[in-house]
């Protein structure tokens, strides 16, 4: 049991790094507002919690009662839900303090957070660079030292893209793990809400608290929350494949090799490293670029003007209504994906191309069984292919932004838990590698980037 007075203590200090970290965009709740929230939630969490007193911010598609939940979108301006995500009920059981919303790309759809339609977030270390996205929002808070960890949402990469070019830790969960109860739906069979953290202890017990079963989603999994494995002294019994489809030969050579180091530091911690082949990688982001904005549009035809947020005016019939209101609160990229998803879902097209991406999806999901099956127990991969690009570099070159998520798609098509930590820094830019474990197997996983992260020389130039 902590000090009851403890928590307000934190409230205090979190608002002011919150409030100092302005200049960042990141975070979409105002300052008053979640001051005076901060200091309700401190007063009223128990002390006994385990993670009492913890700032814990959270991406702005995540359902929350205190605060607006706009999903980076006009569409949503203003919104309050009525009700609040099953994880976020969870992080205040657990006496955390919920810090805010964190700017994100609009419905999570984006790589680097200028697809807000609150402005982009600024990199918390060269304000003319993205801290990527979706979770760009929570990565650049935590980056920058304003809260310990935050809640993302992870469809295709955004919580460990993110991660890797600010520098923190990132863990997306085995699908499953976590309720999506009161998270805005995106593409439902790849939506999972992950964490990011100062370091991997932080991301982890986070994540231990939200998960377990939920009887209000009926894709979460019916198991005990996450057990927390200790500091393992070494990697000795470990087999870490390295799956070569994620080295080609035109990869940034210092991505390169701050890997080979990394892959050496793992060798050196007593993990036996050996050449794996996933032969489907290629496939990953254009299967994904089909299916999840499949979904996308299904999910997102609910945003009607009827139901939820600010509603087109001066309308004459309901045709009116739902065009005028689509029409002036979707951003660009959203109705890209509306527009891609109703047409490969639409008769004709839907065989050559939505069937086509689930058999191939279900390809890469055999690819990766194969692989343990053999005994390989995780994969090292890069997260990212670059660190931290420009601000609008990507953003005319929409194929260009989704090449971004090469890495990280492919785990959240399979269902699998992944865990981006910093390995390095490129011209002081910092870069993540990846853990890709097996399923529900995160407690593996995050015992590897528990022993890695305690010898990484994350900061030192690849
Ligand atoms: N960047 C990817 C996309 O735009 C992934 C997004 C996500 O994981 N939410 O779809």
């Amino acid at each position: 049991m902590r000090d009851p007075g403890e928590a307000l203590a934190s409230a205090k200090a979190a608002a002011d790094r919150i409030v100092k970290a302005k200049r960042l965009n990141a975070m979409l709740t105002p300052a008053k507002e979640l001051r005076k929230s901060l200091d309700q939630q401190a007063k009223a969490a128990h002390p006994s919690g385990v993670l009492y007193g913890m700032p814990v911010a959270v991406k702005d598609n995540i359902c929350t009662v205190e605060f607006t939940t706009t999903c980076g979108s006009k569409i949503l301006e203003g919104y309050r839900s009525p009700y609040e995500a099953t994880a976020v009920t969870k992080l205040k059981a657990a006496g955390a303090l919920v810090s805010g919303k964190t700017n994100c790309d609009e419905f999570a759809m984006g790589s680097s957070t200028e697809h807000s339609a609150y402005g982009r977030v600024l990199h918390p270390l060269d304000k003319h660079r993205v801290p990527g996205g979706s979770s760009g929002g929570s990565a650049a808070l935590v980056g920058a030292g304003a809260v310990p960890a935050a809640l993302g949402s992870e469809t295709g990469g955004s919580v460990r893209q993110p991660a890797s070019l600010c520098g923190v830790v990132g863990i997306k969960p085995t699908y499953g793990r976590v309720s999506r109860y009161g998270l805005v739906a995106f593409g439902s069979s790849l939506d999972q809400i992950g964490v990011l953290g100062r370091s991997v202890h932080d991301a982890a017990r986070v994540l231990s608290v939200i998960s377990g079963r939920d009887a209000r989603d009926a894709t979460c999994e019916d198991r005990d929350p996450l057990r927390l494995p200790t500091v393992p002294e070494s990697l000795q019994g470990f087999v870490i494949g390295i799956p070569k489809e994620y080295f080609p030969s035109d990869l940034d050579p210092a991505v390169r090799r701050a890997c080979e180091r990394a892959i050496r530091l793992l060798r050196e911690l007593g993990a036996a490293v050996r050449e794996v082949s996933l032969p489907h990688t290629s496939y990953a982001v254009p299967t994904y670029y089909i299916i999840a904005p499949a979904e996308a549009s299904s999910n997102l035809a609910r945003y009607d003007g009827a139901r939820y947020g600010p509603r087109f005016d001066g309308q004459v019939d309901v045709r009116t209504l739902y065009r005028g209101t689509r029409g002036a609160g979707f951003g660009p990229e959203v109705r890209r994906r509306i527009l891609v998803g109703t047409y490969v879902l639409s008769s004709g097209y839907y065989d050559a191309y939505y069937r086509k991406a689930q058999q191939m999806r279900a390809l890469i999901a055999q690819d990766f069984r194969n692989v343990f099956d053999r005994g390989v127990d995780l994969l090292f991969t890069p997260t990212t292919p670059t660190p931290a690009f420009k601000a609008g570099e990507r953003l005319a070159d929409p194929v260009a932004m989704y090449l971004s998520d090469i890495f990280t798609v492919t785990a959240n098509l399979a269902g699998l838990p992944a865990l981006s930590l910093p390995i390095g820094r490129i011209k002081g830019l910092p870069i993540g590698g990846q853990l890709i474990g097996q399923a529900f197997l995160e407690d593996e996983m995050i015992e590897a980037a528990y022993a890695i992260e305690r010898v990484f020389p994350a900061v030192e130039e690849a």
